[in-house]
């Protein structure tokens, strides 16, 4: 993007935010405030919110899930039929229609997923079977650090059905090896902890949280990098006093935890009371199993930025590069202006438009083209200077502060 042509929303102001995250993300101006717990993403940060649904997506396709959409507007009846109208934790919004018809934003989807195979989903032929979609959530919550805890968010849900606790299993596990391959590609450090299973009920649930100054819950997890254990104080099996990885032995490292995941071993708690079942192969009716998984988008960028962001504002990862950064690379001529402007639109044409965001801006000063970079967490800058006029050589800064001189014609396969 031409920086002339988009709107950044970036702010000086310090922001009056709860925690410094959330006044990072504000002061990038990626997001704007629209009352408690509401929030609306700018052109800049919604690059970054699509950036997160692409990886989410790519890695969803990869074991086979199949993309769906569900309304996020339901009727009661799913959710009487499932016991969970009105309820969920107190925070389902609930309205009526023009008609008098009762009426919820969904907060989960596990009985719309149950409506969408019922009378297709038959045999045990038919299963097992993996369902995702990328879309809003609505949850009354105490709002809380700006995308922390909010009223309306994006979420990654996906559901499998199966036959028998085997299947059932093995998708359960193949779910939680692409969150782990999930954060590990955005570069964040989290643990896994057991969870109790509350408002979605079944078996067995496990919650991914990624370490914060400041997050949603108490987590102590294991110093081994590779090892991920977590345990928070509602962990069925957490010790308090534990000073030991039960794991591996490790030392266990105590802070806070933001929840982006969680998956559920549901069973047969939404097919029995919704009477979803299928014929086995003995030919009589069985309920079917199911497990659901979920992942808080704007958590996973207020998480990014809460390990990763500095007092110059946002980072998308620990390096300074970061697959969900809004742009690629900044383009920054000393001024712009005759050969400098010139070679800057070069560079522009030739890394792409898409992915760099170009200053030409006339009324902005150096300094100010490098702190708006930085603020934004742009990974590389591309400095058209002194040293191109004397050279024909561009310098390329990291966002860490690296840097090195390159032809011109050297840049793109940098970037
Ligand atoms: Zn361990």
């Amino acid at each position: 993007m031409r920086r002339s042509e988009t709107t950044l929303f970036t702010s000086r102001e310090p922001g009056k935010q709860q925690s410094e995250t959330a006044r990072r993300l504000f002061r990038a101006g990626l997001v704007r405030q629209f009352g408690s717990g509401l929030y609306g993403f700018t052109p800049t940060g919604e690059r970054v919110r699509q950036e997160v649904i692409d990886h989410l997506e790519t890695e969803m396709r990869r074991i086979g899930a199949r993309r769906v959409h569900l309304p996020q507007l339901n009727y009661s009846g799913i959710w009487e039929e499932s016991g969970r109208w009105g309820d969920f934790d107190g925070e389902m919004f609930t309205l009526e229609n023009r008609d008098g018809k009762r009426m919820c934003l969904a907060p989960s989807h596990e009985e719309g997923i149950v409506h969408l195979v019922e009378g297709t989903i038959r045999s045990y032929e038919d299963l097992p079977a993996l369902f995702f979609q990328i879309g809003a959530k609505h949850r009354d919550d105490h709002a809380r650090s700006g995308l922390l805890r909010t009223k309306e968010f994006t979420m990654k849900d996906a559901y499998s059905l199966h036959t028998t606790e085997e299947s059932l299993s093995e998708y359960y596990k193949r779910m939680r090896e692409a969150y782990i391959r999930i954060f590990d590609g955005l570069g964040i450090e989290f643990a896994i902890a057991k969870a109790e299973n509350n408002v979605m009920g079944g078996n067995k649930s496990e919650e991914f949280l990624a370490v914060a100054e400041s997050g949603t819950a108490d987590l102590r997890w294991c110093s081994d990098d590779e090892c991920r254990y977590g345990e928070t104080d509602a962990s069925p099996n957490a010790d308090p006093a534990g000073i030991e990885c039960p794991e591996c032995g490790s030392e266990l490292e105590s802070g806070e935890g933001i929840e982006i995941g969680h998956i559920f071993e549901l069973g047969t708690r939404y097919s029995e009371p919704m009477g979803l079942t299928i014929d086995t192969a003995t030919g009589e009716r069985q309920d079917v199993l199911m497990a659901s998984y979920g992942i808080g988008v704007e958590r996973l960028i207020y998480a990014l930025v809460e390990q990763h962001g500095d007092d110059d504002g946002c980072q998308w990862s620990a390096d300074g590069s970061g697959v969900v950064a809004p742009y690629a690379a900044s383009i920054i001529p000393l001024e712009y202006d005759d050969e400098l402007a010139a070679v800057a639109d070069y560079l522009y044409e030739d890394c792409g438009p898409e992915r760099t965001l170009l200053f030409d801006d006339p009324g902005q000063s150096i300094g100010e083209r490098f702190a708006e970079s930085d603020l934004l967490g742009i990974p590389k800058k591309i400095i058209i200077g002194n040293e191109f006029r004397e050279s024909g050589e561009v310098e390329l800064e990291t966002r860490a502060g690296e840097t090195e001189y390159v032809t011109v014609d050297a840049v793109p396969d940098r970037i």
